[in-house]
């Protein structure tokens, strides 16, 4: 049997293809990585996934054979149009050749609960995980290849060097876990950053029902734009009302929650 490496390259090489790095494109082709991600998406034969980011379809090929059905959403034709050839033994796969940020994810779910399963590009990660925490309908569960300081960040707990607001707002969110450290090396080619597998979970009702979301949101944002400065300072121009926090504290000890206390009282 060939190695997902050597698939890859022969792939590349049969296409006269370069991976094009302003796609973010680094194939990944170390097999105990896949198995890592499929158990963490923890995939049966139910599920209906949603990959992103599909490339020459040598990932996908292994996904769709542990699930039901599967979306592929590639953004570069020409890949998109090797995966399909690769993938013709797999019935079981729709390709959508478009940009992640702008499909529509009810539409392609058709309303139904589904996975989403990403070796991401880079270069737009923070926008994707944004549209799938934030859309109405989102997924039961998403395990996703990231940079590992963006993980490291998504995951830190208030007091941290990577807590900040987007800790906050994945947080909010989700539950969020490191499932793995991944090295350059099972990527081809090589990216320049380290890699991990990062699932989130999206809370299945709201953490604070009844909490302003934008409030939230804009709280926040303003607090971590002066990261150093006290809370005081820092929504100076919000005009909170009576609080139980502290205001000389930094934005950076305050848990999830007290960001949503704080969001209550902000009129
Ligand atoms: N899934 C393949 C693998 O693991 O080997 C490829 C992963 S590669 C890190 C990221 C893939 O995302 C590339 O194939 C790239 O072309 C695709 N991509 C980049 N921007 C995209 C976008 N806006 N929408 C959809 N796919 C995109």
């Amino acid at each position: 049997m060939p190695t997902l490496a050597q698939v890859t390259r022969e792939l590349l090489i049969a296409h006269n293809r370069y991976p094009r790095k302003d796609l973010g494109q680094h194939f990944l082709i170390d097999p105990k990585v896949v198995e890592r991600i499929i158990a963490a998406a923890g995939l049966t034969r139910d599920d209906l996934v949603l990959e992103i980011g599909s490339g020459l379809g040598v990932v996908t090929a292994e996904l769709a054979q542990h699930v039901y059905q599967l979306v592929a959403v590639e953004i570069d034709k020409e890949l998109l149009g090797i995966s399909r050839e690769v993938l013709k033994p797999y019935p079981n796969i729709s390709f959508v050749g478009q940009d992640i940020l702008k499909v529509d994810l009810a539409g392609l779910t058709l309303g139904r609960k589904y996975k989403v399963v990403g070796n991401l590009p880079y270069y737009i990660t923070a926008p994707i995980i944004d549209k799938l925490l934030t859309a109405q309908e989102k997924p039961e569960l998403a395990v996703l290849m990231t940079q590992k300081e963006v993980a490291e960040r998504m995951a830190a707990k208030p007091g941290s060097k990577s807590y900040g607001s987007f800790s906050v707002f994945c947080q909010f969110y989700a539950a969020v876990k490191i499932e793995s450290l991944v090295s350059k090396s099972s990527f081809l080619p090589w990216p320049e950053v380290s890699s991990a597998i990062v699932s989130l979970t999206p809370h299945p009702q709201p953490l604070f029902p009844g909490l302003d979301e934008q409030k939230f949101l804009k709280i926040v944002h303003t607090a971590f734009q002066q990261r150093r400065k006290k809370l005081s300072t820092s929504l100076d121009e919000l005009k909170l009302g009576e609080t139980s926090i502290d205001l000389n504290r930094r934005p950076e000890t305050l848990s999830v929650e007290e960001f949503a206390l704080l969001a209550r009282h902000f009129a």
